[in-house]
């Protein structure tokens, strides 16, 4: 049975997502060539447990060793942060990132270059990030899942891009992770219809080349077949009769 939040519980994810969205202000100015995504996590780390009550949500779930989620290039997510990556000009760098407060979940990410990127690095960020937008706002009380990966999908198709295969958006909250599912290409009105006081994880996986993904041998971190660049955005968002109230907001 899918928990639908009362105003109360929207208070609390989103007190939990301004964390959130205030540990990505503290990582971006961070992102510089040289430093390890080992530095970024333990920042991370700090900084969501400098505020009374948040802990970092991924830290041990299912047995995931970083306190985040840091993933480089053609890594699409799960990416184990490490002393050993050190970013280098004209990298991409993702930072997802959980937060919990007081028994609630929230989720989000953010694509942030290394230096100077190429032209076509800007466009695929863009695109993604753009692409988040369509389906926030498709997230509206009447529409039904699959208008969400319709929006995104209505983004990314015609940049020329993919999404990236079976990685999809999911309900989070009282739990980190469940049902519905969230797929980044969708047919409209199809899926589970949108009730007020569900929250979602929306969260687009865009790849400059093919769709195909494969896992490496660390068992965590999932690449694009092809090696090709992938961006990833992600927002914690509530149905709400007033429209899509995004959770993992600083203001
Ligand atoms: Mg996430």
């Amino acid at each position: 049975m899918i928990h639908l939040k009362s105003e109360r519980e929207l208070e609390i994810m989103a007190r939990g997502g301004r964390v959130l969205a205030l540990t990505h202000e503290h990582l971006r100015p961070l992102v510089h060539p040289g430093i390890s995504t080992q530095e970024l996590d333990e920042a991370a780390e700090a900084f969501i447990r400098s505020h009374a009550g948040a802990t970092p949500a991924f830290k041990g779930l299912y047995g995931f060793p970083g306190a985040t989620c840091i993933s480089v290039n053609e890594e699409i997510v799960h990416g184990i942060p490490s002393r050993k990556r050190i970013l280098k000009g004209g990298d991409i760098v993702k930072l997802d990132v959980g937060v919990k407060l007081e028994g609630y979940f929230t989720d989000a990410s953010i694509t942030v270059p290394v230096g100077t990127v190429t032209p076509e690095i800007e466009r695929l960020i863009d695109t993604t990030r753009r692409s988040l937008d369509a389906g926030i706002a498709a997230a509206v009380v009447g529409n039904h899942i699959g208008d969400i990966g319709a929006a995104i999908w209505s983004v990314v198709g015609p940049a020329g891009y993919t999404v990236a295969d079976d990685l999809v958006g999911h309900y989070v909250g009282t739990k980190p992770h469940g049902d519905p599912q969230v797929p980044n290409k969708g047919k409209p009105k199809r899926g589970m219809k949108l009730l007020p006081g569900l929250t979602i994880a929306i969260e687009p996986m865009v790849n400059i080349g093919g769709s195909a993904t494969r896992t490496l041998s660390d068992k965590w971190t999932i690449v694009t077949a092809d090696g090709s660049p992938s961006a990833h955005f992600e927002h914690t968002v509530a149905i709400t009769e007033a429209g899509p109230r995004v959770l993992t907001r600083a203001a």
